[in-house]
């Protein structure tokens, strides 16, 4: 069965979201601190996607974050945001989330998102079962895995989304709604600026030089495209 973590110390609002998935067909872990998330994610190496509130009375759901990602790029992690905290957004995407969804949602949307995230962590098939090779980059689209002049690349699933996506599709301009689209899927309800935060990211991670980027680049007004 699929498991996915729920993070949060309010019990009726954990209780309103764990009765939510289990009727999606989840099968839900719970924990009230971020300790507690630790250890029990430590226990089930199972858990797909995780859900993690941010104000918390131990360590904060961003710094619950940071340590599931120092371990495990490959788990989908979803922030759960208060409205009035514009900036948790950008923050929980620096520190490794894949998404947020912001309080008060609805069912519908936080089924939506998880299903969304699922089914990219999800060793759905893949069409190619070999490597997309682009020099100096290997792409392992049966592993999901990411190497640079023959290092490993430590992706998280969007980025590995992302990176696919551009890969496949060398030096073709993508605007950011299409690259939204692709790799959130149409259903999705959040940002165009969740695509840039991402792809900053990225960068980081595979550029030689993140501020003058020569893999990812940008096409000005539009998007971006693999390659010059
Ligand atoms: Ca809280």
């Amino acid at each position: 069965m699929k498991k996915v973590l729920v993070l949060e110390d309010e019990s009726s609002i954990r209780g309103f979201i764990v009765i939510n998935l289990r009727r999606a067909g989840y099968e839900v872990i719970e924990a009230e601190s971020g300790e507690e998330a630790l250890e029990k994610l430590a226990e089930h190496r199972d858990v797909r996607v995780a859900l993690l509130d941010i104000m918390l009375p131990g360590i904060d759901g961003f710094e619950v974050c940071r340590r599931i990602r120092a371990g495990n790029s490959r788990i989908g992690i979803i922030m759960l945001t208060a409205r009035s905290q514009e900036m948790d957004k950008v923050t929980g995407l620096m520190t490794g989330a894949d998404d947020y969804v912001t309080k008060p949602f609805s069912p519908a949307e936080l089924t939506a998102r998880v299903d969304a995230l699922m089914r990219r962590s999800g060793g759905a098939e893949e069409e190619n079962d070999g490597c997309i090779r682009l020099a100096p980059f290997v792409l392992n689209t049966r592993n999901r895995t990411l190497e640079k002049n023959g290092q490993r690349v430590k992706l998280t699933q969007v980025e590995y989304s992302i990176i696919h996506m551009f890969m496949e599709n060398p030096g073709k301009a993508l605007s950011r709604e299409e690259i939204l689209d692709l790799v959130w899927g149409r259903d999705y309800f959040g940002e165009l600026k969740i695509v840039d935060v991402n792809i900053r990211r990225l960068r980081l991670k595979i550029e030689d030089n993140p501020t003058n980027p020569t893999y990812i680049t940008t096409v000005w007004g539009y998007g971006y495209k693999w390659g010059a």
